[in-house]
């Protein structure tokens, strides 16, 4: 049990003055109505009023070890009375962001083994892009810089991230023009009415060719690709499609840079997706999150030797880092987390405990009101429709994700609502027992919805 002080005076005078993410600040403005939390053990989280609820989102899908670990709280305390801070500046390192970088070269597949961190997803995938261009113009071809990216895919809101990120992150706001390109939303269910699947992914191939070619491959830098995508609803792309993708950039020379912010470090089984679930081999892989499962902000830039060949070939200033690229206290969360997680055998244990989880949410599909159950091992997404047959969306105005949501809620569940969608991506220490109460409050929580 937890031994939690559940005052709220402190919250209070931070709702008046904190500006919350991805939240609608003026509803905000006019009820006011927040979810406190205020403390966190293993699967599930406490608010102010005492409620334990079922972290259904692990965190916002990163607290992939669970809550308040023990060997990560302490790792980084010991971190902290060492050295607290110095930079990855210059000539200065430490042993924590050396370590860490060496852990993963050693999990990242292939030849990924230089890592540059940062300290979002947003800023991980930014570097992939600084970088990339600055390799081009070592190589003497400071034309090829287009990026790539999908309709539908979710790469972060800096400046840069947003503008990979599909446009309806962006309605109403200004972003980067002219670099980036929005290839088809690899969504069979949704997209490819009247094909198979084989048949979409052919079609999804040759259109992505075929702009490849208007664009001219010598112009174009990377192509930006999460495994499944997660903020733009949980697409699972047609089997091969990685591959199929994989081979199209090797043929035009194009890199490929996986965003693995949310697939990596057990979610879907395994420390990085990319390679042993999807069967291609990235030139970069971004990522973050359950990359230290939340406990210290940290992401990580992994690329190829090759590409660090060039960027290390001639001499002159890498001009790019931020102030706590590699900060201490956070590698040493990484290495514990990492350290955690190959001990307790996470991602196999997930390759079991996670299929279980798919299977019950996927038991939900027979719902009058659920389109899809679709996703993989604990990443999930449940999209509601009006009508199942005409697969017929609901409006906006229908909140419908959100009413479930706050169905499950009141029955001691997070789950997060994107629109239509309800998203899953708790944290990867459910049992059978918490995967069970889970689709069942989910089910109760729909029927009380439609
Ligand atoms: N890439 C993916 C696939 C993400 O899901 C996210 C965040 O949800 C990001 C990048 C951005 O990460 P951050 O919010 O840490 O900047």
């Amino acid at each position: 049990s937890l031994d939690l002080d559940t005052s709220t005076d402190g919250v209070l005078t931070a709702d008046t003055h904190l500006v919350q993410s991805f939240a609608d600040l003026n509803a905000l403005k006019q009820d006011g109505a927040r979810t406190v939390i205020v403390g966190a053990e293993g699967a599930y989280v406490t608010d102010s009023e005492g409620n334990q609820l079922i972290d259904g989102i692990g965190g916002l899908w990163c607290v992939n070890a669970g809550h308040r670990r023990r060997e990560i709280i302490d790792a980084i305390t010991e971190q902290l009375e060492t050295l607290d801070f110095y930079s990855t500046f210059y000539n200065f390192t430490h042993p924590a962001a050396a370590g860490l970088a060496a852990k993963l070269a050693e999990l990242a597949p292939g030849h990924l083994n230089k890592v540059h961190f940062g300290n979002s997803g947003s800023v991980a995938n930014d570097s992939a892009i600084r970088i990339l261009h600055h390799y081009y113009n070592r190589l003497g071809q400071p034309k090829k810089k287009q990026v790539l990216s999908r309709q539908g895919a979710y790469h972060g809101s800096t400046y840069l991230a947003i503008a990979m990120t599909t446009p309806e992150y962006s309605e109403g706001w200004d972003k980067a023009e002219g670099l980036i390109h929005h290839l088809k939303k690899p969504h069979h269910w949704r997209e490819g009415e009247g094909m198979s699947e084989a048949e979409f992914l052919d079609a999804l191939i040759a259109d992505a060719k075929g702009r490849i070619e208007a664009i001219g491959a010598e112009n174009i830098a990377c192509f930006i690709a999460e495994p499944i995508m997660g903020a733009g609803g949980i697409i699972v792309p047609p089997k091969g499609y990685h591959a199929a993708m994989g081979a199209l950039c090797r043929d035009y020379e194009i890199k490929y840079i996986s965003d693995e912010v949310v697939t990596a470090f057990g979610r879907l089984g395994h420390f990085f997706a990319s390679k042993d679930v999807f069967d291609v081999q990235p030139d970069i892989i971004t990522t973050a999150k359950g990359l230290t499962s939340g406990y210290q902000p940290l992401s990580a830039t992994i690329m190829s030797d090759e590409i660090y060949e060039v960027i290390s070939g001639e001499s002159g200033s890498f001009l790019h880092g931020m102030t706590y690229s590699g900060h201490p206290a956070a590698a040493a969360a990484g290495l514990a987390n990492i350290a955690l997680m190959e001990r307790d055998q996470i991602p196999q244990t997930v390759r079991t405990t996670g299929k279980l989880f798919e299977g019950k949410l996927r038991d939900l599909a027979d719902m009058d009101m659920v389109g899809e159950v679709r996703g993989s091992h604990f990443m999930m997404g449940i999209e509601f429709v009006r009508d199942k047959a005409a697969k017929t969306p609901f409006e906006v105005e229908d909140m419908i994700g959100l009413k479930v949501a706050q169905a499950a809620q009141k029955r001691g569940l997070i789950a997060r609502p994107l629109g239509n969608i309800l998203i899953l991506s708790p944290t990867l220490v459910m049992d059978e027992a918490m995967i069970d109460t889970t689709a069942g409050i989910l089910c109760e929580s729909i029927a009380e919805v439609q």
